[in-house]
């Protein structure tokens, strides 16, 4: 627990200074708050042995009681002040943060988990942690202050009645504690089962189509409500638990009531203390025995916010694996060669290797090809590239000098891919297509989408390039979605182009569009192109076949399709028999 402080002490730190000086505002506020109750106890022994002349005495107490609730309600109103600002500042800062994290993770973090869950984590993070900071402001810090400050007061009083708040109150502390441990577990499968709840919902919403399509809505509701109802099993069992402990609380906060008043009477009786210290140690006292129930609520409250919190900050301390080296290289411009060094790779969660030992040399502004059977570990090829992935072992160059030499920014602005699920976002087609490049002027972006074939169909929207797509761009077909990838590549104007080609999703008429596309923006770059059919690659420059993780032919389309016995010469035929990839 200690740690889980220090640690949410550490992600807010641009709160801590003025998190210190509100817990000096909160020591005063609530030494404040003791005038009243002490004036109220000299008032009470005045009148006990009431004589005339005291009345002005009696009076000016009264002032003063009046005075220090007015001094104490003026500082009331600095302390709230500074709270709700310390508080919104983090409501500002937690998520912006957790975004600026996400989106700088590298792609082996985000295809470990579904989206849901990552925007739950977030969303219920910052929401437990502003609950939390909320209920440290406004209850528990100053009830800690309070408790300590009772201590004190009635140890000064008389040693019993320090004695017998000293037994109660750490015992109710303790009990709550015990609790607390107990339902630790369920909390946090509770937590898991809220974030795997919400991937749920987004992934049966994100794939509706194929929901729908098979009749799957029935499963997908059943699903989910499983997931749910897991949640209200356990949030149940939970408070339950809560509420019978209470009555086991209750009874210790009575009998330590009690036990102060039975002290308080048999110490008056016998001439040790005054009526009005009576009632000065009963109002502290009860005060405080109150205050600490309501703590102890708090208490459940801060531990069931603590599991979520707890997995926002793993998110705000989850370390990129790619690691961006300091003061790495930024070329201004590159030649765009590209070399694979007995590159091995293997997936996290995979036990074969993606790469085994695969070496090559792309020379700057030729075309080159990669085709193999799926799974043979192209679209692996391409990754590394981009440094999306390290290898495990061997090196990936670029222009001769390690890809880990350089900047990750500096030099991936030179890379464009145009992945086979382009992706859209929900905007219109225009700024589609700029968002490789904001600066793009409508003529720019007007011009890419000639040579990448595509102003054919945006004319055929119904507000041309200002037409929204839709969110994933659902509103377009895989050849048109392909094709606004195309133009976005051309207007980042990259010296490396990647192209992964779409597999069947392409009409033959789409496919002569974006093949006429890549050839006219071939020019001047290196260009790897993933194939899945074969016909798209005659002009490659270079071959490369790729099988199981292993390059196993490399050459000319020529010259691959004479070697008769190979892969390459083989896949051509079946395809040439109808029999694609
Ligand atoms: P290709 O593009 O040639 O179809 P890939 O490069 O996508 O092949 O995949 C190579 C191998 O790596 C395959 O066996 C595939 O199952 C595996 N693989 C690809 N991506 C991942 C991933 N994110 N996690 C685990 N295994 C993966």
């Amino acid at each position: 627990m200690a740690n889980f402080w220090k640690k949410l002490w550490i992600l807010l730190d641009l709160s801590q200074r003025k998190l210190k000086f509100l817990f000096v505002i909160l020591i005063i506020f609530e030494l404040l708050r003791l005038i009243g109750p002490y004036l109220l106890k000299l008032i009470i022994d005045e009148l006990i042995s009431f004589k005339i002349e005291k009345v002005s005495l009696i009076l000016m107490m009264i002032a003063g009681m009046f005075l220090s609730e007015q001094i104490t309600s003026l500082v009331a109103y600095f302390k709230d002040k500074k709270i709700f600002a310390i508080l919104i500042d983090m409501e500002y800062y937690l998520p912006t943060r957790a975004q600026k994290k996400l989106v700088s993770l590298s792609l082996n973090y985000h295809e470990k988990e579904n989206t849901g869950n990552k925007i739950s984590k977030i969303q219920r993070g910052v929401d437990k942690i502003s609950d939390l900071m909320a209920n440290m402001c406004w209850e528990v810090i100053p009830t800690l202050i309070q408790l300590v400050a009772t201590f004190a007061i009635l140890l000064i009083v008389d040693w019993r009645f320090g004695f017998l708040f000293f037994l109660f109150a750490p015992t109710f502390i303790w009990v709550t504690y015990k609790v607390n441990r107990g339902l630790h577990s369920i909390r946090e499968q509770r937590h898991r089962d809220y974030e795997e709840s919400a991937g749920k919902m987004g992934e049966s919403i994100i794939n509706i189509n194929t929901v729908q399509s098979f009749v799957q809505e029935k499963r997908e509701v059943k699903e989910y409500s499983s997931i749910r109802e897991m949640i209200k099993v356990n949030e149940l069992k939970e408070w339950f638990k809560i509420l019978q402990v209470n009555i086991g609380r209750n009874f210790i906060v009575d009998t330590g009531r009690i036990s102060i008043l039975l002290l308080g009477v048999y110490l008056v009786w016998h001439g040790q203390v005054s009526i009005g210290t009576l009632v000065f140690v009963i109002t502290l006292s009860e005060k405080s025995f109150f205050s600490l129930f309501r703590l102890s609520r708090f208490y459940d409250k801060i531990q069931e916010s603590s599991v979520a919190v707890d997995r926002f900050i793993n998110l705000a301390n989850e370390n990129p694996d790619i690691k961006n080296k300091a003061n790495g290289l930024k070329p201004k411009i590159i030649r765009g060669e590209i070399e694979f060094r007995e590159v091995e790779f293997t997936y996290e969660e995979s036990n074969a290797k993606a790469l085994d030992n695969v070496s090559f040399k792309i020379a700057a502004g030729t075309i080159n090809a990669f085709v193999g059977p799926s799974g043979g570990g192209k679209t692996t090829v391409a990754r590394m590239i981009y440094r999306h992935y390290d290898p495990q072992s061997g090196t990936v160059l670029l222009d001769g000098r390690d890809l880990r030499e350089y900047d990750l920014y500096g030099f991936r602005q030179f890379i464009a891919i145009v992945p086979q699920e382009v992706e859209i976002f929900n905007a219109s087609v225009q700024s589609n297509i700029a968002y490789s490049n904001p600066k793009a002027t409508p003529a720019d972006i007007r011009r890419a989408a000639r040579i990448a074939n595509a102003e054919e169909f945006i004319k055929n929207l119904k507000n041309g390039y200002e037409t929204e797509v839709g969110e994933r761009g659902i509103k377009l077909s895989g050849g048109q979605r392909q094709r606004i990838g195309i133009a976005r590549a051309i207007l980042a104007d990259p010296k490396i182009l990647i192209f992964d080609e779409a597999t069947s999703s392409l009409d033959s008429h789409s496919e002569k569009l974006i093949q006429e596309a890549m050839e006219r923006i071939s020019k001047q770059r290196t260009v790897i192109m993933i194939a899945h059919r074969l016909s798209t690659i005659r002009n490659a420059d270079r071959i490369f076949v790729l099988e199981d993780g292993r390059l196993v032919e490399r050459g000319s389309h020529s010259e691959l399709s004479d070697a008769k016995r190979g892969l390459y010469a083989h896949l051509l035929k079946l395809q040439q028999e109808g029999d694609v990839d």
